[in-house]
This record gives structure tokens, C-alpha cells and sequence, in this order.
């Protein structure tokens, strides 16, 4: 039996392209927070598939709308209506407080959506010359692993040896406000950030920021396309990670947590006279806001609405912080905390971000490192405050042993 795992490891290596390191673990069952291998060990899973598991595995009620779908209809393509789409896409609607939703499958699809959208309503609205349009993006991004999106990345490895590159990006300092500013001129349409940059470590910008982003696409007539794929739907304790400040942009992009878990959802949420430039033809996708992840999506949305998922993220994301903030000194550099969504500094002396995870999974607990040193958590929003502590008590023993 203990010979399994790594055959399956192995299996795994020899049949697919190397474009991931995971941790040598092999899951077959989840459920709430909790993953098993296939040797029945037992696991806290706090990455939740990079927030896509802000319920937790298998929340039953996002597995009932799934397999009441799978009994009825799976699939129509845009071409005809289906009767879960209406009901989705004002739901969610409402729930960004934007009169259209656009749904597609991936993150990196409703990133391309958005920009899209924000040329043609450059050049249809606002006015700019033919083929001038320009979108003002941030250092340290991570927006997706198309070839338009990786070519405004600044991070090598997603970058490098995959051009020639889509033009119309211009790049500035993350959290220069001043910065932006400079960079916005006639031709620009859109300012596009994360509110909170994931991938990059959880990277707060600093106090104010967001809301000078706001008040400065407004005066230059300048879009604001919040990339909420990550840090939206409960995951900052906010429904939107923009809440926090008060600000409101004029396109969220969603993913992730949008499908449950279940199914691939993710959409684009504006105002009529942005969204409303795509004409028939002109935008679409085969399995974007199909059936199943229409009736997946909608329940999700019907959890947000109840606000509990954003409180428990905001009350036991204090815990989660205090027990970090704990750990500074102590092995953590430096600690960054939004609701249940933390970024962990590991003092690079020590061991590396991979090495820390090796550990912590060894301890039962799942996380994954980014960028060296750095380790995010995101567990799933249904943890305990015994998971919490239970986290924090194995992430301290990896940093003292
Ligand atoms: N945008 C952000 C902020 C993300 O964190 C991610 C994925 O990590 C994406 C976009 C891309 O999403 P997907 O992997 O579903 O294409």
C-alpha cells in the first residue's frame, strides 16, 4: 500500500507535460476542508484550489444543483436559451450591482473578455483612434497564461520565450498611484489591476490606492477592471476585495469560486454602456454559461447573498492573522492577511517556500509556495477555528524543527 503513492507520483510525471511541480501528494476524496490520498491519509487543504473551493469540497448544496442539472440538461451552446441562464445571469448581476453579466469557462477568458470590451468601448465610446487602444497594468501581475495576457506579465518564467507579444499594454508600479496617473493618456481605456495581487503573494496595495485608481479613471474617462478572480467572493471577507475601500470598478472579472469547485465558471459583470458594445458574432464561447454551470453558479451566488461566507472570512481570517502574526520572528519575515487569504514571508535562511509546503504536508496540511519564499494560504471559507489553529500550530512546528 505505501508503495502506491509514489507509482502514482511517478505515473503522473511520465504522462504529462512538466508545466506543474505539485506536491507529491496524490488526493482521491475531499470533503469540507479535508483531503485524502489514495493511502487514506488525511489532509487540511488550505490552498482550496487557488479559491476556487471557497465553499469547502463537495458543499451539498452546490452538489445537488449539480446532479439535479446532470438529471435534466448539460449543455445547449449560446445558440439557443436554456432555463438556468436568465436566472444566473441576474443573480449575479445583482449581487456585482451591474446590469449585465457575460459568462465564460476560465479566469484567463474573462480577463480576455474584459479586454475586449474595454478596446471596443474605446473605440466605440470614448472615441480613441483605430488601433490605438492601450490598457495600464501593474508589476507583478498574474492575470492568466494566454498568449495577450502573458505578454504584459512581468514574471519571466510566464513570459519568456512566448513571443512576439500583444502590444497595448503599458506596465506601472503596483500601489503608485502617481505612477498610473503619469501613465494614462488619450488613447488609454482601461486600468486593469487585482485589488489584492494572489499570485504575486497577497499583496496588499497600500490604504487608498484603490480609491485613487477609482477617482482617476473617472476624470480621464479610463475603465477600472477589477480582476476579482482570486480575491473576490468571500475570500478577503468582502464579497469583492474592492469593498474594503468602498470602491466600485467599472467591470469586475470573476472566476474561480464562481463554479463551486464543480464546474469551470467565470464572467464579466458591467454597466450597459459598457458591455452592451459586443454585438451578436462578435464575442462567444462554446460552453460559457452552459447548463450545469449555470445551475452550479447560481446556487453559489445564493451563498454570497446570504453574507455568511464574508463574515466567517472576516472573523476567523482575526484568527488566522493573530496566530500568524504570532510566527513573525520566529521563521515569518513578514505576514500579509485579508479574511481567510494570507501571503507568509518564510525567512529564506531557513528553507524555501516549496521546502516549508514538503513539510507541512508531511504534518497533514496542504498549501503551496509561490515566488521563493513566499507560501499563500486560502483555506476553504467552511474552516473551523480548531482547522485555523491546527494550521498555524503545523505551519510554527515545520519553522522550529
Ligand atoms: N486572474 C487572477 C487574479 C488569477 O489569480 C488567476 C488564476 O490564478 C487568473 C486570472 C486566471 O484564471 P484561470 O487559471 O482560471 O485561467
Amino acid at each position: 500500500d505505501i508503495l502506491r503513492t509514489p507509482g502514482a507520483v511517478r505515473d503522473a510525471e511520465r504522462w504529462t507535460a512538466h508545466n506543474y511541480h505539485p506536491l507529491p501528494v496524490v488526493i482521491s476524496s475531499a470533503e469540507g476542508s479535508w483531503l485524502t490520498d489514495v493511502d487514506g491519509r488525511r489532509y487540511l487543504d488550505c490552498l482550496a484550489g487557488y479559491s476556487a473551493l471557497n465553499f469547502g469540497h463537495r458543499h451539498p448544496q452546490l452538489i445537488a444543483a449539480a446532479h439535479a442539472q446532470l438529471d435534466r440538461l448539460t449543455l445547449t451552446s449560446r445558440a439557443f436559451i436554456h432555463d438556468q441562464f436568465a436566472d444566473f445571469c441576474r443573480e449575479l448581476a445583482e449581487l456585482c450591482g451591474k446590469d449585465l453579466v457575460l459568462p465564460m469557462n476560465t479566469g484567463a477568458e474573462a480577463v480576455e473578455t474584459g479586454i475586449k470590451v474595454a478596446r471596443k468601448w474605446g473605440y466605440q465610446v470614448k472615441g480613441v483612434a483605430a488601433d490605438q487602444a492601450n490598457i495600464v497594468v501593474a508589476e507583478g501581475n498574474f492575470h492568466g497564461r494566454t498568449t495577450t495576457i502573458v505578454s504584459f506579465s512581468t514574471d519571466e518564467d510566464a513570459r519568456a520565450d512566448f513571443g512576439p507579444y500583444t502590444p497595448g499594454f503599458t506596465v506601472v508600479p503596483y500601489g503608485d498611484l502617481e505612477a498610473l496617473a503619469a501613465a494614462i493618456d488619450e488613447n488609454t481605456v482601461a486600468v486593469l489591476l487585482e485589488p489584492i495581487q494572489g499570485e504575486q503573494g497577497v499583496v496588499v496595495p497600500p490604504e487608498g490606492y484603490l480609491p485613487g485608481v477609482r477617482q482617476v479613471c473617472t476624470e480621464r474617462n479610463v475603465l477600472f477592471i477589477a480582476d476579482e478572480i482570486q480575491s473576490g467572493l468571500g475570500r478577503t471577507g468582502a464579497t469583492f476585495a474592492c469593498d474594503h475601500e468602498g470602491v466600485v470598478p467599472d467591470m469586475y472579472l470573476l472566476g474561480k469560486a464562481l463554479g463551486g469547485g464543480i464546474v469551470p465558471v467565470s464572467a464579466v459583470a458591467a454597466n450597459a454602456d459598457v458591455l452592451g458594445v459586443l454585438k451578436p458574432g462578435q464575442h462567444g464561447s462554446t460552453f460559457g454559461g452552459n447548463p450545469l454551470a449555470c445551475a452550479v453558479a447560481i446556487e453559489v451566488v445564493r451563498l454570497l447573498a446570504t453574507g455568511e461566507f464574508q463574515r466567517r472570512s472576516a472573523e476567523l481570517g482575526e484568527r488566522l492573522r493573530a496566530g500568524l502574526e504570532g510566527l513573525v520572528g520566529k521563521g515569518l519575515v513578514a505576514v500579509r492577511v485579508r479574511g481567510l487569504w494570507a501571503g507568509l514571508d518564510i525567512d529564506p535562511a531557513l528553507m524555501s517556500g516549496r521546502e516549508a509546503c514538503e513539510r507541512l504536508a508531511e504534518r497533514g496540511v496542504l498549501a503551496k509556495d509561490t515566488h521563493g519564499s513566499t507560501i499563500r494560504l486560502a483555506p476553504p471559507l467552511v474552516i473551523t477555528e480548531e482547522e485555523i489553529d491546527l494550521a498555524v500550530a503545523q505551519l510554527a512546528a515545520v519553522l522550529t524543527a
